[in-house]
């Protein structure tokens, strides 16, 4: 056990919670290696010494793995560097892109963008970047692959300018990409790190002083403050696959990334240090295997001192949650294990009774605010094919909304049911779930729908004008919100231009 002094309230260790947001194949899992490595704790590939407290607690999460089928190794990652203690949460891309992957970005404090040096920023990139903008999360930029041909430096920081409408500084530069690459250079420190890793104390090659100076004079220097707002993104330039840059990208994290932020909750926002523990469920995992009911929910803690075995009231409900075997994620130095603080991650095993979006704490009740719904990017109609099970697929798909797998929107027009999700994923857990869970045989059709925005207005004149012309197109989530159903962007464009005085959200706040 730890013989320091016990921390007092505002005293938490310091803590960087973030993700990475990428396009599949900007680097994002070669880099998220590069940094568990550098902080000495590769706990996903299991080379984590576990001893005395550490033990128990990587012990449970095997346990669950193994025993419910959950992964939840790769969910959040941890490793210790200079007394700080970083928590990279995954945010899952390809095949397992969900609305879970938005939803992990509202329980990070900052973020790092990966850009692939030859295609600059792509789709997925800026759908996660929207998503940090909401909250105005900070972002700091690793442009990767410097070791292959890319685009010019310059073009990459102006393609990030327009399309973010963010100040880009520039905290490093390379000499030269690819074939050519002669090492990146510090800016601020003034020194070249070359291609094997060293450092030289040469200046900055001749040949490309011209781009550096015309860089340093055109671009914004470095704000701190700005960062911080989300204004203005700090670029790092660098290979994970070769090691470069990485080690300044840690420093970056370390020196100039938020901990902790208060968090914006009804009645006031949670002050991170508040002796109260206060946290929020953002991701809540179920068993691949159908059979079992097993679920663990990720809570981020927002304030206070987590114990193990604490009781916890779900705000809404008034339930007591005891969390016995929560799933607290450690850094290999970390000695007391049984506890966790605010930026922490805590996974809680249940069967189903915890919630995406609920808030958990020993104080008064208190709600967190600002985690939305995602405008679905899948639409589709579901048929029943008994009709005796009409009460049963209702029973299903409610749950399933509220547990936030699925969204459901009911058409103005029709007895039809439409199911709205961000991956495709999220469909398939629906059709298992309804089979095994709940004997529900149904299937999904296509809409003639891709995209849903919730429709308001200050004009009630207006809304009812959008909601008269497009009856077809007009549904209400689960809520009674109006939702506007678009057939692709070009369609809700048009219909957005030909309504100017209604507001086209793609967020809506779960409540
Ligand atoms: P992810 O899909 O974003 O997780 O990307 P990965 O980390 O899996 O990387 C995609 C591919 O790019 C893999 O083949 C990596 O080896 C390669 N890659 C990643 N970083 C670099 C780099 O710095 N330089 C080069 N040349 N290749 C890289």
């Amino acid at each position: 056990m730890s013989t320091q002094p016990a921390p007092r309230a505002g005293d938490n260790p310091e803590r960087r919670t973030f993700a990475i947001i990428s396009h599949p194949d900007a680097g994002k899992t070669t880099l998220t290696e590069r940094l568990l490595l550098a902080g000495g704790a590769i706990h996903a590939a299991g080379e984590v010494k576990a001893r005395g407290a550490a033990r128990r607690a990587r012990s449970d999460w095997m346990k669950i793995e193994q025993q419910r089928g959950i992964s939840v190794t790769s969910s959040v990652m941890t490793f210790e560097r200079g007394g700080i203690t970083f928590n990279l949460l995954d945010t899952p891309g390809h095949e397992d892109f969900s609305e879970d992957t938005y939803r992990t970005l509202t329980a990070v404090d900052s973020a790092v963008m990966v850009i692939d040096a030859a295609k600059g920023i792509e789709a997925q990139t800026l759908k996660l970047f929207e998503v940090c903008r909401l909250r105005s999360v900070p972002i700091i930029t690793f442009i990767n692959k410097v070791d292959r041909e890319g685009r010019p430096p310059f073009e990459l920081l102006d393609e990030i300018a327009d399309k973010l409408a963010l100040d880009v500084a520039p905290m490093m530069w390379p000499a030269g990409m690819g074939g050519e690459f002669e090492g990146l250079w510090d800016i601020e420190r003034e020194r070249l790190q070359l291609a094997d890793g060293s450092f030289s104390p040469a200046p900055f090659p001749a040949a490309h002083a011209d781009e550096l100076e015309l860089a340093q004079a055109g671009y914004p220097a470095f704000d701190e403050a700005a960062y911080r707002h989300g204004d203005l993104t700090p670029v790092y330039f660098g290979s994970a696959l070769r090691e470069l840059g990485v080690e300044p990208l840690i420093e970056a994290l370390a020196r100039y990334a938020p901990g902790p932020r208060p968090q914006p909750a009804e009645p006031a926002a949670i002050d991170p240090a508040s002796p109260t523990v206060t946290g929020f469920i953002f991701k809540v995992q179920a068993n691949m295997n159908p059979m079992h009911r097993d679920r663990v929910a990720f809570m981020r803690l927002c304030s206070g001192r987590f114990k193990r075995g604490m009781r916890l009231n779900q705000v809404g409900t008034g339930k007591q949650i005891a969390v016995h075997s929560p799933v607290l994620f450690f850094a290999r130095e970390r000695e007391t294990a049984d506890e966790a603080f605010p930026g922490d991650i805590i996974g809680i095993p249940n069967h189903g009774t915890l919630r995406v979006g609920d808030t958990l704490t020993d104080g008064p009740p208190v709600t967190i605010t600002g985690l939305p719904n995602f405008a679905p990017e899948i639409l589709r109609r579901v048929v029943l094919k008994d009709p005796t099970k009409t009460k049963q697929l209702k029973k299903a798909l409610d749950d399933m909304a509220e547990e936030g797998v699925i969204q459901v929107f009911h058409p103005q027009i029709g007895a039809q049911t439409v199911v709205g999700v961000v991956g495709q994923l999220q469909l398939e857990v629906l059709i298992s779930r309804l089979e095994v869970e709940y004997k529900v045989d149904a299937v999904l059709e296509a809409s003639p729908y891709d995209t849903a925005r919730w429709v308001a207005s200050d004009d009630a004149a207006a809304l009812r004008k959008l909601q008269e012309e497009h009856r077809s197109q007009m549904a209400g989530d689960r809520d009674g919100h109006p939702v506007f159903m678009a057939k692709d962007l070009w369609d809700l464009n048009y219909i957005q231009g030909r309504h100017p005085a209604v507001r086209f959200s793609a967020t809506r706040e779960r409540r």
